[in-house]
């Protein structure tokens, strides 16, 4: 890695008269303040001064260096030290610090594929396995935000990107249930529709539950908190539908699943006087004027729960959790999740809003892994002697896990994520068709150190499992039908009686 630097320190004062005494500051630096850091075995490592000048209240200079210690950071340390030296002499420091051109050349594990560019950077040269990054105009803010590190990164990981297009997810069958006898082959969604059970929109991917479809849902929701989370002492909590942009940075929804997300903003102002002439204009024409809706709504800054677990993260936020409360087992069951699949919607098993129980855990990894044991004996039991479906378990690794290079949870295997699939005779053959993932389970170590939460002793991992109510729905109504006389007796018994329901002429 070879960083070279040409940067301009502007100072409060003319600095001409300090010539020698910058030159020595210089040179003491270059053999000792640019070199700390460097591994004793590295001979000649670190950064260099290699040309400097000075004119009026400007000293330009040139940064080599190695990756010991990067050019960006060398001027910064040096600007330290000329302000100490300087300031305490010549009553003059460093005003601003001005990148005119950064240049960082490094090795590749691969070449790319097609060119990349990047923001922040004029171009990105990739010859073979050699990358060449020319970068002018960051500021000194960031610079020591580490943004260098973060372009370098980010050329790294768009390269494994493209070795990574149109390969399939990392997928390993883990447990499989019986085959059962499906009851019909038709795609319950289209009809519940004809039967009017269920309503589509008002907007695209949403859907409308009339009685006899909400008891459905709602009984799977019950079945799952009673057969699941009860008895392994999950306590319910309530949270925020709208989450801040900061808290999706940390837990990486932000950079994740951008294209994904629905977006909230706020009004520009609460004053009815300026919403006036809005307002008339709907009275008027009984539309809404977007173009104007547009000026008085902000930027949004903050999103529709897409997941509920960061919020719940969100919540523990640099708290420490007491040995006793350990683990800590909580679910949220209140707040839809909205996510624009776009051309993916089908059903009611892909829309735009569902609802789904999230239950999340804090724990060691000792008692987590334990209670992964538990909460797939659970699942089970509920699919097998409840539900009475044909699903398999395995093991996966999403896309953008995969693309970022793995994961630590990749090398130990108790952590990283399981997928439950359904079996869905519409769609065609067990061998050949698209099963339905209508759960998953997960453990984390990223989440509690990101969010920083902690306990009085031992390192916490977290997880989250994902208990998708349309996605059960689907799983179980594709298998067993509309008809509550074919369906399995432990289901009926929390389902009960069928709604009336109404009739529409
Ligand atoms: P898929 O690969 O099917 O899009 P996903 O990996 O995006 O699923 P997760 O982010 O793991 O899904 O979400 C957890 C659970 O939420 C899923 O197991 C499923 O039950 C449910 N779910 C996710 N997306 C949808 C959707 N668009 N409609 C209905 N349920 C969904
Ligand atoms: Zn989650
Ligand atoms: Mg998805």
């Amino acid at each position: 890695m070879r960083f070279e630097l040409d940067t301009t320190l502007t100072f409060s004062g003319d600095i001409e008269v300090a010539e020698d005494d910058v030159d020595r500051i210089i040179s003491i630096a270059n053999d000792d303040l640019l070199r700390r850091g460097v591994p004793d075995q590295v001979e000649d490592g670190g950064a260099q001064v290699k040309e400097s000048a000075i004119q009026q209240d400007n000293l330009s200079l040139k940064i080599v260096s190695d990756r010991y210690v990067r050019a960006h950071d060398a001027v910064l340390r040096l600007k330290k030290r000329l302000n100490q030296e300087l300031g305490r002499e010549y009553h003059v420091g460093v005003r601003k610090v001005k990148i005119d051109h950064y240049t960082i050349e490094f090795e590749l594990d691969r070449g790319a594929k097609e060119d990349i560019s990047l923001p922040y950077v004029d171009n990105i040269d990739i010859d073979g396995k050699r990358c060449e990054i020319n970068i002018s105009g960051l500021t000194e803010e960031q610079l020591s935000k580490n943004y260098v590190d973060r372009i370098i990164n980010r050329v790294e990981e768009k390269i494994k990107a493209q070795y990574y297009e149109g390969k399939e997810e990392m997928w390993e069958l883990l447990l499989k249930s019986e085959e059962k006898d499906m009851v019909w082959k038709k795609d319950p969604t289209e009809v519940m529709e004809e039967k009017g059970w269920i309503k589509r929109g008002p907007t695209k991917g949403k859907w409308f539950y009339r009685p006899e479809a909400a008891k459905i849902l709602k009984t799977l929701e019950e079945i799952a908190v009673e057969e699941v989370l009860e008895p392994l002492g999950f306590q319910e909590v309530i949270e925020s539908m709208m989450v801040p942009f900061d808290v999706w940075i940390d837990t990486g929804h932000m950079e994740g699943i951008p294209n994904e997300a629905y977006y909230v903003s706020e009004p520009v102002t609460r004053n009815p006087d300026e919403w006036e002439d809005i307002i008339d204009e709907i009275k008027i024409t009984q539309k809404v004027p977007l173009e104007k809706l547009d000026e008085m709504t902000e930027t949004p800054k903050a999103g529709i729960c897409y997941a509920q677990c960061p919020v719940i993260y969100w919540s523990l936020r640099n708290e420490t959790i007491s040995d006793e409360s350990l683990p800590i087992l909580l679910y949220e069951s209140t707040v839809p999740s909205a996510r624009y699949e776009s051309g993916g919607r089908h059903g009611i098993e892909r829309v735009d809003e569902f609802h789904r129980i999230e239950p999340v855990y804090i724990g060691t990894k000792e008692q987590l892994v334990e209670l992964k044991e538990n909460l797939i004996d659970r699942y089970r039991y509920v699919f097998d002697n409840i539900l009475d479906i044909e699903w398999r378990m395995a093991k996966v690794e999403p896309f953008y896990l995969q693309q970022a290079g793995g994961t630590e949870e990749e090398e130990e295997t108790d952590l990283g994520t399981v997928d439950f699939e359904a079996y869905l005779p519409f769609k065609g053959s067990r061998e050949n068709s698209e099963w339905l993932e209508f759960g998953n389970l997960s453990i984390f170590r990223k989440y509690t150190e990101a969010f920083n939460i902690k306990s009085q002793t031992e390192e916490l991992l977290s997880g989250c499992t994902g208990i998708g109510i349309e996605r059960w729905a689907t799983a179980f109504l594709a298998q067993k039908g509309l008809e509550p006389k074919e369906w399995p007796e432990g289901f009926n018994e929390y389902f009960g009686e069928m709604p009336e329901g109404f009739d529409l002429l």
